[in-house]
């Protein structure tokens, strides 16, 4: 199974993700984990991406591009994958598309997780405060100024994407404000629908 998950930040694309990759034995390509770590490794694409990660920009196209598609070329991809924080542009789709139609594989499914943006920066809020209160290391970029840019780069460059795979007739929605396991069940059911209808 390959899916993309898409949906602002806080919207739970990563809680999500792990379900799905426990639950489908799939692995999980997280953009924003990868150039995470490519950061403290310091690392040529780490030092590039550093600055604009923690303003809440999105790093240049051809870096994300080139960090997924190397990924994805891994022998543990082979099973499936879910993008959780890629694709982010249209070019950075077109790109996936290529990528996939060169390998001869197909997306399943894109699931949007929809979510109110008010209750975004209340859930972001509540999980710095318990991050700080445990003492864990807070992200460069979970702040309300960096905060605004991401929400602002989701609307204006992600958001374009449900029109993209839309069009492909992909796309799946799911209430992202229910309980955890209630949007566990939604996506669940959506992902049965959609490969009882033929997809891989
Ligand atoms: P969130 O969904 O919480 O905003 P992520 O962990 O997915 O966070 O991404 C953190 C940051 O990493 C983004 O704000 C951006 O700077 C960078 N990033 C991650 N994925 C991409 C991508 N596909 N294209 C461009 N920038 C990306």
């Amino acid at each position: 199974m390959r899916l993309i998950l898409l949906g602002p930040p806080g919207a739970g694309k990563g809680t999500q993700a792990q379900r799905l990759v426990e639950k489908h034995g799939i692995v999980q390509l997280s953009t924003g984990d990868m150039l995470r770590a490519a950061v403290s490794a310091g690392t040529p694409i780490g030092l590039k991406a550093k600055d604009i990660m923690a303003r809440g920009d999105l790093v240049p196209d051809e870096v994300a591009v080139g960090i997924v598609s190397d990924r994805i070329a891994e022998p543990d991809a082979k099973n499936g994958f879910i993008l959780d924080g890629f694709p982010r542009t249209v070019p950075q789709a077109e790109a996936l598309d290529r990528m996939l139609a060169a390998k001869g594989l197909e997306l399943d499914a894109v699931v949007e997780l929809k979510v109110d943006e008010q209750a975004l920066l209340d859930r972001i809020a509540t999980r710095i405060a318990q991050m700080r209160s445990r003492g864990e290391k807070i992200r460069p970029d979970d702040n309300p100024e960096s905060l605004k840019t991401r929400l602002h780069a989701y609307r204006v460059q992600t958001a374009p994407l449900l029109d993209h795979y839309g069009k492909k007739g992909l796309v799946r929605s799911v209430d992202g404000m229910a309980p955890i396991a209630a949007v566990a069940a939604a996506i669940d059911r959506a992902l049965e629908a959609r490969m009882a209808a033929g997809g891989g």
